[in-house]
């Protein structure tokens, strides 16, 4: 193993989601987003075959165990968001002022008269005088009769419409199921390709957490779930929900179109504290550099609003129609990678600390992460070693916003990839044969990070483990040791 292959790519704490989609799914691309800093890729089931997701997650693999690194792979249940159907030639242009007629989809392709809405009939769901959003609300329409055919509505703000669209309508409630038949279907295809993480949409309560959790337990999978918050019911719920995920998503396209706009920002500073004070990873999602799907440059707001995620404590941000369907995948990715490092040189560190005060440290796990950040503080370490089998005692070292790098050391394959959504986690295999870590375990681990990182002999470094190492949770062991020479 050269120690290029496997040196630290980048310092950048904050992780990368990519979506891909058709301008990016070829395994060419998918090397390039990997080398561009990718660590968790987005398969996003609202758009595209099995036989597509199956190409890519295998692209995404390959390409990651060629490269030496570790990505997760999240499958992104559609869930019951309402689309309109295909359009004809992909994507037409709506002008404003021009009447549009919203009618029950029945097969057909839309065109520039009428658009056809899945999952329910606009004559019985829409009044005269309602809204309907299209296109994350940059499309909106007035309802102003209801007809045999369907609803017409006049184009209030015009602009491109793609294939297979959300269309929302806030003024209506809708009760459709958390998890629909396509999801069911979608899960069975997560579990069996051992999704990293499943993402699970519109979700209202902590019920439809749990229900997700009770079919992923019973197809033996262990994929994590991920919370995505988009409704204005999940921010009622929002502590038990957190409580109940591994994961949780800022998901600002929806939640924009169910809260009025102006109310996105200060939910997702809501979100991202209540899952910072849990130590649950978040992910802020959506419109985070817009502009780039066809501009080289972000605009000037655009990085402020990456700069407000990492300030507010995001662990992730994500980029949706950017890679998807954007005209320069890898250069935005890049972009991002360069915004976040220069973002993180003013990281509050010490002003992040109170924000945690009275977080449940009451575990013995929870106090040895906590202890281990301050550890590394006071004895200049120049990297805390967090052993773990499931993961968890570096995601709760992350939950400190160590400033030292983080290593989460394990021999479990599939805990490798999860931990890459992991704030500042660096995932690294190493072996452990016995249930109890033995000392000849740690310097093989610190001998690991030494020879693939280029850590310095005899640097310190805070290493933390479990007595019981094969069980979760079971972290007990806070040692600060040298890098052997
Ligand atoms: C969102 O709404 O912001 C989101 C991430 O969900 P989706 O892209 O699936 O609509």
């Amino acid at each position: 193993m050269s120690p290029n292959k496997f040196s630290i790519p980048t310092k950048r704490k904050t992780k990368i989601v990519v979506t891909i989609g058709p301008a990016s799914s070829s395994a060419e691309v998918i090397r390039k987003l990997i080398g561009a800093g990718m660590n968790v890729a987005r398969l996003n089931f609202s758009h595209g075959s099995y036989a597509e997701h199956e190409a890519v997650l295998n692209h995404v693999r390959n390409e990651a165990a060629n490269l030496g690194q570790h990505v997760a792979v999240m499958v992104d249940l559609c869930g019951p968001k309402v689309r309109i159907g295909a359009v004809k030639g992909g994507e037409i242009i709506l002008k404003e002022n021009d009447n549009i007629l919203l009618s029950h989809f029945d097969g057909s392709t839309g065109n520039h008269k009428t658009l056809y809405v899945e999952a329910f009939d606009p004559r019985e769901v829409m009044k005269v005088g309602e809204t309907a959003l299209l296109a994350d609300g940059r499309i909106e329409l007035k309802a102003e009769e209801v007809t045999s055919k369907g609803v017409r509505c006049r184009i209030c703000a015009g602009g491109i419409v793609r294939s297979r669209s959300g269309i929302a309508v806030p003024d209506s409630t809708l009760n459709l199921p958390c998890i629909t038949d396509k999801d069911l279907s979608d899960i069975a295809w997560a579990t069996e390709h051992e999704a990293d993480y499943i993402a699970l949409s519109f979700v209202s309560n902590v019920r439809d957490v749990l229900r997700l959790r009770e079919i992923v337990r019973s197809r033996n999978s262990s994929s994590h779930i991920i919370a995505k918050i988009e409704r204005a019911s999940s921010l009622d719920n929002i502590n038990e929900i957190i409580e109940a995920s591994d994961a949780v998503m800022v998901a600002r396209g929806d939640l924009g179109l169910e809260l009025p706009f102006a109310r996105v920002p200060l939910a997702q500073k809501l979100i991202i504290e209540t899952a910072n004070y849990h130590g649950t990873p978040v992910i802020t999602a959506t419109q985070m550099l817009q502009s780039m799907v066809t501009e080289v440059r972000p605009t000037r707001a655009e990085v402020s609003d990456v700069c407000t995620a990492v300030k507010d404590g995001t662990d992730a941000v994500m980029l949706s129609e950017e890679t998807a369907v954007g005209k320069y995948p890898v250069h935005v990715v890049e972009t991002l990678d360069k915004i976040l490092v220069e973002v993180e040189a003013g990281f509050e560190f010490e002003e992040y600390k109170p924000r945690l005060k009275g977080a449940d440290r009451e575990t013995v796990a929870d106090a040895i992460c906590y202890a281990a950040c301050g550890a590394a503080n006071k004895v200049g370490a120049s990297a805390i070693l967090a052993c773990t089998q499931s993961g968890h005692t570096a995601q709760l070292v992350a939950k400190y916003r160590p400033q030292q790098a983080l290593f989460g050391a394990t021999s479990e394959k599939k805990v490798l990839a999860r931990m890459a959504l992991y704030w500042g986690v660096y995932p690294v295999l190493f072996s452990i044969h016995e249930e109890h870590m033995t000392e000849a375990e740690v310097v093989s681990a610190m001998i690991t990070v030494r020879d693939q990182f280029g850590l310095k002999p005899g640097s310190r470094v805070v290493v933390t483990a479990g007595l019981r190492a094969k069980k979760s949770g079971t972290t007990s062991l806070m040692e600060i040791r040298e890098i052997p020479r």
